[in-house]
This record gives structure tokens, sequence and C-alpha cells, in this order.
């Protein structure tokens, strides 16, 4: 029959070893199962790499490797696979099938109701409030499993309620879930360990739980046995078994924080696996090096995110765009650009600027787009760092069809745009009731009347809104002018806005019959916007210059 192994995080606390092991052997001693081992990746002894190299040296070549592990985490999605393609490139030829994680199940579930039982001692369940405390993850999809496991562990059983809390990591801690019990009503509490064995994480909720119950000596609070060794989890391994035995791995994956994005782990989509720490975990730090991982096929792959930088300054960019600059590992970057970002970068960060590309200035966008592909490709992350919003004039989509037609997976998250933050940060709001109910984004680059031209100008003369102008130092005089000729009054009010947002913003008002000859004495230079139209009327800071 197909060996099995057992692989177990691995943790400092003797008894927890023990139980490890006692598990192991209760599951050999199984009639329905062949050979069967257990190993850890890290801490605790035998290692991962005996237990393989017993179950090889006595022929196997296919095995099933079962995680211990309750919730899909870091541990079982990444740790452990890692272990195990060590282990197939110390034996070639050995395969193996992955189970999946031990939770949710109904025998877990009915093993924490005996844990409960017990410390109860014939106290009723009606008046009792349970804290189903896991061990607490980076993963928001390990920590809502535990939350439904709290929700499954109150059904039909009587409880007064049961709730989630967490002993690293993620909230609320054991004391915050203590305080909520409390307030919700709560006289007598349980304390229910979500772990396999003991360890130093329920060492500390027993700790932290017999603090709280000193602080507050009306309440009646107790700490549940962790899960332990007990025929229930042996019969789980074997199911688990059974399962990976005939294919029938179903890894719940909808809200795998790999694959969808959730508030707060955009660094996490499409991304492999990333060192970590467990910041406050009692045994000391260790890392995880996650350049294996969760098995979705498309992790390892390079991506290219299109980030909208905002105006200029560091904090106007989005919180999805920080946190994706934040977890890069290539940075490709415009002028307009919020450059003190830059700063922020890790040592190791490559800053590619965009605007020294080799080669001559009609290629230059295609020399980025390869850059974009090739560093992805090579597995990197890469946020490609645009000014403003990416697709206002910012040539961004131009460089999301590059990496799509590559195959390279691609996102964008939009920016705050200057066309509307510069009049804004000089006081001018684009739009106001009963002043004006449309505004229009214009790019200046190209002059009225040249060939190329795709703006509809006497249409802008005629509107009666607001304009905003981009890329229109060089032609403000000539726009004006054309916007006069066909219909628009020579005195709408027009302000020019450079530099918003940084400490060298500025603005410079005139009438439209003037603007050009007055942006050119007041030096009005790169990067500014024009805002024209009777919302500049209203400005809040009133004219300058
Ligand atoms: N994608 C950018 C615009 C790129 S085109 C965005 O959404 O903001 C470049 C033009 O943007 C400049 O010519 C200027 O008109 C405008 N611009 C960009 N940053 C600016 C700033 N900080 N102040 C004023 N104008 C700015």
């Amino acid at each position: 029959m197909t060996g099995l192994v057992i692989v177990g995080h691995g943790t400092r606390s003797a008894a927890g070893v023990e139980q490890f092991a006692a598990l192991v052997e209760r599951v050999r001693g199984r009639g329905d199962i062949g050979d069967v081992e257990g190993g850890f990746i890290e801490l605790s002894r035998p290692p991962l790499t005996d237990a393989v190299g017993a179950l090889v040296a006595r022929g196997h070549r296919a095995l099933v490797a079962l995680p211990l592990v309750l919730t899909g985490a870091g541990h079982g999605k990444g740790d452990i696979p890692a272990a195990m393609a060590r282990e197939q490139q110390r034996h070639s030829g050995l395969s193996y099938r992955y189970g999946r994680p031990l939770g949710p199940h109904p025998l877990l579930h009915e093993a924490l109701e005996q844990r409960i039982d017990a410390a109860l001692a014939g106290t009723d369940r009606a008046g009792t409030w349970v804290a189903l405390v896991g061990r607490g993850s980076t993963d928001p999809d390990a920590n809502a499993e535990v939350a439904k496991v709290a929700r499954l562990l109150w059904e039909g059983r009587g409880y007064a309620g049961v709730e989630p809390g967490f002993i690293s990591l993620a909230s609320p801690s054991v004391p915050a879930v203590l305080e909520r019990l409390r307030r919700l009503g709560a006289r007598r509490i349980v304390v229910a360990p979500y772990f396999l064995f003991a360890g130093v994480l329920p060492d500390r909720i027993v700790a932290q739980s017999a603090e709280f119950a000193a602080a507050h000596p009306d309440l009646d609070v107790r700490v549940a046995e962790v899960i332990g060794d007990c025929d229930a989890l042996a019969d789980l391994v074997l199911e688990r078994y059974a399962e990976a035995l005939g294919g029938d791995i179903r890894m719940n994956c909808d809200t795998c924080a790999y694959r969808v994005l959730m508030p707060g782990f955009a660094d996490k989509v499409g991304r492999p696996q990333r060192p970590h720490d467990h910041p406050d975990d009692p045994v000391g730090h260790h890392h995880h090096h996650g350049h294996d991982h969760h098995d979705h096929a498309h992790h390892d792959r390079g991506s290219v995110a299109v980030v909208g930088g905002g105006p200029g300054p560091d904090d106007l960019i989005t919180v999805r765009g920080k946190a994706l600059l934040d977890a890069a590992d290539v940075v490709v970057v415009d002028r307009l650009a919020p450059q003190g970002l830059l700063a922020g970068l890790r040592p190791d960060v490559l800053v590619v600027d965009a605007a020294k590309v080799p080669r001559g200035p009609s290629v230059a966008q295609e020399a980025i787009n390869e850059a974009l592909v090739s560093h992805a490709r090579a597995g990197r992350r890469v946020v490609r760092l645009k000014g403003g919003d990416p697709y206002v004039f910012g040539r961004g989509y131009e460089e999301v069809q590059a990496c799509a037609s590559a195959g390279v997976p691609v996102t964008v998250v939009p920016g705050v745009s200057s066309a509307l933050a510069a009049p804004a940060l000089a006081g001018v709001p684009v739009t106001h009731r009963g002043v004006a109910h449309d505004v229009t984004v214009v790019s200046g680059h190209l002059p009225p009347g040249h060939p190329d031209s795709l703006v509809d100008w006497a249409a802008l003369a005629r509107a009666r809104g607001t304009v905003v102008l981009l890329m229109a130092v060089d032609t403000i005089a000539k726009i004006a002018t054309v916007l006069i000729e066909h219909g628009r009054a020579p005195e709408t009010p027009v302000l020019a806005v450079q530099d918003a947002g940084l400490p060298a913003q500025r603005s410079v008002p005139a009438r439209l019959d003037e603007i050009g000859a007055v942006a050119a004495r007041e030096g009005v230079g790169p990067p500014a916007v024009f805002v024209l139209g009777p919302v500049v009327a209203l400005t809040t800071t009133g004219p300058t210059g």
C-alpha cells in the first residue's frame, strides 16, 4: 500500500512532540493502512527527511504526504510542500500526493466538544460561552476557517455562543475575545484552544486566560485541553489519506489571498509565498522561506502591476498601490511618478528609470514594455509606477496590452489623476452645483489644427463647463485663441497650476484671452495643468500672483 508520511511543523514543547509521536503510532496500529512515518519540518525530531528516508528505504517510491495542520495557512500551503520538494531532489523518482488540511471536519468539532465538556465537568452548556482560540495567521483565509469552525461548533450544541479569537498575528486576541464575551453578558467562559497538540502557544492561551480570570474574579473562566492524540484524530488522518489516494483533494481556494484580492493583502495576489516572521512568536523568530508554495499553478510566475502613484506627493498613492510597491522586486518609474516613494523601497529592489531606457525616443515605450515583460518572466514582481492615473494620458494601457499579449499576469491600480487633483489642490472644484455640470480633460500635446489631433476644439469652445488641459504649457496660447475664435468668452477665468501637491506648487490666474502671455511671462513650466471655466472664479484660496 502507498506509504503515508505525516508531516508536523515542530514545536519546542516535549509534550507536543510526544503527542505527535503517539498519534503516528495510533495511525500505524490501524489495520487498514500500510506503512506510516511521521516527521517535522523544523524544531523537533525526527526530521521529515528521516521519515521519508525510512519509507524510501522500505521500497516506497510513491507516498501520501499529509500536513498535520488544522487550517490551510503558510505551513500547509508553502513550507511543507517546500520541504517535500527537497525530499524529491534527494530521492530521484519519488512522487507524492499531498493531503489537505484536517479542518474543518465534524470529527474535530466533536473532539472540541468533548474537551469543552471535560472542562465544564457537568456544568450546563446553556450558561456557557466558548472562546475558540486559533493560532492566527497572516493568511486571512486561515483566520476565516477558525471563525467558521467557531460557528460550526455553536450549531446545535446548546452553548450560549462561540466566538473566535487568536493567540498570534490576528484579531481578536485572547484578552480581547474574553472581554467581548464579558460584555455580551457571559458569566462562565470555556477557552477552547483550536490546536492539535501541546506547545508554547497553547501554554500562552492558558496564561493569558488565567490573567484575564484574575482580573475578573466574578467570571468563571476555564481552559479546555487541546485536541491531542485521540481516535477521532486518527480517523481523520485516515480519511484525509484515503482522499489523497483517490486524488480527491478539495482545497478551498475561493477565498485564498493568493488568488483573491483582499483589502490589506494586495501583496499576496498572484504572488509566491514570501519569507515571513512570526514577530510575536515566543519561541523566537524563525522565518519560512517560500520559494516553493501553495499549489496554484500560476503563483511562481512574476507579474506586473501598473500603478497610478498620484500627482506627486508620497501620500496620494492608493493603499493598494502602496502595498504592491512594498512587495515589488522591480520598480519601473516615470519622471512624474512620486519620487519620494522610492526612498522607502527595500535596498534590494531594482529601480529602473523609464526616462533613461536606452534607444531613441520613438522606441522608448517598446523598450519599457520589454523590460516589464522580461522582469516578470524572470519571476519578479514588477511595479510600473506612473504619475497620476495610469490611463489618463499615461500610456498605461499600452503596457497592460504588452504584458497580456506576452502572457504575463498584469493588473492596473487606478491613481489620483492630476487632471482632478491639481485644480482641487489649488482650491478649484472641477464641478460645482449650479456652476458647472461637466468637466472635460483634454491633452494639449498636439495644438489645434495639428493633423493628428483628435480633439474637437470648437465643441469645447461651445461647452459651458470646465476644461482641464494637460501637457499644454507649450500650446496654451494657441489653444486659448482657438477657443475664443469658436465662441468661449475672452474673460473666462483660467488658472495654471504647476507642481501640484509638491512643495513648489503655485497657481497663476489669468483671463482666457491673456493666459498665453501671462503663463509665458510668469514662466509657467511643466508639469502644469490649466483649468478654465466658471468654477475657477470660486477658488477658495483666491487668485494668486
Ligand atoms: N497620468 C497622469 C498624466 C500624465 S500626462 C495623471 O493622471 O496625472 C503629464 C501631464 O500631467 C503634465 O504635462 C501635466 O499637465 C500633468 N501633471 C502631472 N503631474 C502634475 C502635477 N504634480 N502638477 C500639475 N500637473 C501635473
